[in-house]
């Protein structure tokens, strides 16, 4: 029944209802960093139970979710009040609801006003508090009214600079998100190790500054857009598009994406282009906020307890499709992990033809009982990788439950289901699928660099049982070579060429290339730099290896089991035979305090207006300081660093998720 029909009982009664259910999602949402419900669903209820409390208004309760801001606060975390509350926005979802909005705009307030439209981050709010310059405290938006103080995490953040360009005592508050690629890369490293999946680069990111220890913080790439000023001392401000100027000048990142429009059409145009454009953006939007621009305006319009009546946020509609699920192909990781992935009938999804979606592991799988012949609802996670969301049970015939494999598909011995695990797993060292991947992992760009080994190499290399573990390649003859298929004497040469010079590897690419649980590139440098060589890394205790500033508990643990495995001793006897260098060939942990600087053998292109140095005086500095400065903007690029009104190359940096920082940073890094 449309809740416009209920009578005052059944009103009663279904707002109960309703309250207990949105308080269930938003704790899973807000305390959990874990939905089970798409927020969509949670908007159709909220919706609901808005328009039964409009019709009755004596229903509604003091915790109500249409009258408080976010959820609870994690035990663990300092509590801190906000000066002035941290408030959420109200939703429109057609251009209807913006017309809607704007009359009442012009009701609220006198005179002219103008919008400035915003893209809406999807990640999760911060205020960031500076004292005469200098960072003083991070806190999250909590309740609206009191959050957690995350300071220590927020520091990790490159591109939150610890000093401001100004000694401005000031708030600024903005969104922590996680750029889309980073949250590709630390759900594929989850699955691997058979941890839960975050549903959404927002998640994600809301379980990364959440985390007790700012180690993790650091580990995962967060990054912030600065998009309010609640506070300034000394630096009147008159609208918000001064305030993010503002906010510019003094070094606090802001998103260049943004503009002032003077009618309600234009502001419709804007939404549309970005509507389109989203896809394309490095990190996940999921709207635009629109906000009268005059901070007067602002005044005048005011706010209700929850949002400001003098902005809306435009929600984009969700870009799902349905289609059917045929059959379901398993395949083995790396780490023996065994992930499924639904094959669908070919179905167009935000611009392209779509036909596998990933179904990440086998408890996800049965929570939304997922079966052969089902219509499923897809969205691309992050939006690159096809994810089946949920099943329209309505669209159910007679399918029948899935029966899960009991074997693995490659090596058939027994899958297991791990207590604290979420997937399933094949435990057979030698199994075929995983030994593959093992030798994948070792020749790749990061690890042992061996080019001319790809997939098919690698496969038939096995298939033809030269190569059954990483150390074989090291004992790979021409001859063999050139009974693969497709294989000439030049490539041949090239191949043995390329694995001989991966013999002279410094140590820590052989450390990451051997597929320690857990331990990833940067792992295997700082254990590499702490140890020098291979013994010492494997006569090392745990209390040694977490010492270690950047390794965690779990790391340590990992690598301490690794190196007691009988075969473990074996593979590293066999590849110091092949003469495999076991020795770190980086600069020394002593030299590095002397010589070592934030810059050293990093590539850094510089861009807009400097303030501080004049250009030729910045790249004399930053070469001083080890740094190799170029011209342009490259996926090799590990810094640009930004003055006022940067163009192009900044659009590209962006694009291209290159850590933008500006002259108060680089002196900072500088002096430090
Ligand atoms: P919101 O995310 O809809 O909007 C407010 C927030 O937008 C602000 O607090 C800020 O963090 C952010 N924001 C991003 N860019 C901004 C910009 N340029 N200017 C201003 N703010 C900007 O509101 P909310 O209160 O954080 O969350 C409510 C939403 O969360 C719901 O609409 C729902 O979609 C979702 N939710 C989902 C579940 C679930 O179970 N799936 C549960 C609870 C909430």
């Amino acid at each position: 029944m449309a809740e416009s029909n209920l009578s005052f009982e059944q009103a009663k009664e279904r707002v109960q209802e309703l309250v207990a259910l949105l308080d269930q999602y938003s704790h899973e949402y807000y305390v959990l960093d874990s939905p089970t419900v798409p927020d969509e669903h949670y908007d159709e209820l909220y919706n609901e139970l808005k328009a039964i409390e409009e019709k009755y208004p004596q229903l509604i309760q003091n915790d109500s979710p249409t009258q408080r801001v976010g959820g609870a606060l994690l035990e663990g975390f300092e509590k801190v009040p906000h000066d002035s509350p941290m408030l959420s926005l109200d939703n429109a979802f057609s251009k209807d609801d913006l017309t809607k909005f704007d009359r009442r705009i012009s009701q609220l307030v006198d005179g002219n006003y103008t919008y400035h439209c915003e893209l809406k981050i999807d990640g999760l709010a911060v205020s960031l508090k500076y004292v005469e310059g200098k960072l003083n405290q991070a806190v999250t938006r909590g309740d609206g009214t009191v959050g957690e103080n995350v300071t220590a995490n927020v520091r990790t953040i490159k591109s939150v600079p610890l000093t401001l360009k100004e000694p401005l005592t000031l708030e600024a508050r903005g969104e922590i998100y996680m750029p889309k690629d980073s949250f590709l890369k630390l759900n594929e490293q989850r699955e691997e190790n058979g941890e839960a999946v975050f549903a959404n680069p927002r998640n994600a990111a809301a379980g990364t500054l959440r985390n007790l220890d700012p180690k993790i913080t650091a580990a995962r790439n967060l990054n912030v857009f600065l998009y309010a000023l609640a506070k300034v001392d000394k630096a009147p401000v008159d609208t918000q598009s001064d305030a993010l100027a503002l906010l510019d000048r003094v070094g606090l990142r802001t998103n260049p994406d943004r503009k002032v429009f003077e009618s309600i059409e234009e502001v419709w145009s804007y939404v549309e282009e970005y509507q389109n454009r989203r896809t394309q953006l490095p990190y996940e939007i999921d709207g635009i906020v629109i906000k009268v621009n005059e901070l007067a305006n602002q005044e005048t319009a005011g706010y209700t307890v929850k949002a400001p009546k003098w902005a809306i946020a435009y929600k984009f509609p969700a870009e799902e499709a349905r289609t059917v699920i045929r059959s379901i192909e398993w395949t083995v990781g790396r780490t023996g992990v065994v992930t499924p992935t639904a094959i669908m009938d070919p179905v167009q999804l935000a611009g392209t033809t779509v036909q596998r979606a990933t179904l990440h592991n086998v408890d996800l799988m049965k929570e939304k009982d997922i079966r052969l012949g089902d219509t499923a609802i897809v969205r691309k996670a992050g939006d690159i990788i096809p994810e089946v969301i949920r099943i329209d049970s309505d669209m159910r015939t007679d399918n029948k439950p899935y029966v899960f494999p009991e074997e693995c598909p490659a090596c058939s011995s027994e899958l297991m289901h791990l207590d604290e695990e979420v997937a399933l797993r094949c435990l057979n060292p030698k199994c075929s699928a995983q030994t593959k991947e093992r030798l994948k992992h070792f020749v790749s760009r990061n690890a042992m660099n061996i080019d001319g080994v790809g997939e098919r190499i690698v496969s038939e290399l096995y298939d033809q049982q030269l190569v059954q573990d990483v150390a074989d390649l090291y004992y790979l003859q021409k001859e063999s070579l050139l009974k693969l298929d497709k294989m000439a004497d030049k490539s041949a040469e090239n191949l043995l060429n390329a694995v001989e010079q991966s013999k002279s590897n410094s140590l820590e690419r052989l450390v990451f290339g051997l597929g320690i649980r857990h331990v990833g590139s940067k792992a295997a440098r700082l254990l590499a730099e702490e140890f020098e060589t291979m013994d010492r890394l494997k006569e090392s205790s745990e209390e040694e290896i977490i010492a270690i500033d950047g390794i965690g508990e779990k790391i340590a643990e990992s690598i301490y089991s690794f190196f007691r495995l009988e075969e473990v001793d074996e593979l590293l006897k066999k590849l110091e035979r092949a003469d495999v260098s076991m020795a770190y060939k980086g600069k020394k942990k002593e030299e590095q305090i002397d010589s070592e600087t934030f810059f050293s053998g990093k590539t850094v292109v510089i861009t807009g207006k400097l303030e501080q140095f004049t250009r030729n005086e910045l790249k004399e500095t930053l070469m001083n300081a080890g740094a190799k400065v170029t011209g342009s903007v490259s996926k090799n690029t590990d810094f640009l660093i930004a003055g006022s009104d940067a163009g192009s190359k900044l659009t590209k940096a962006e694009e291209l998720n290159i850590t933008v920082i500006d002259e108060a940073r680089v002196i900072e890094e500088i002096e430090s």
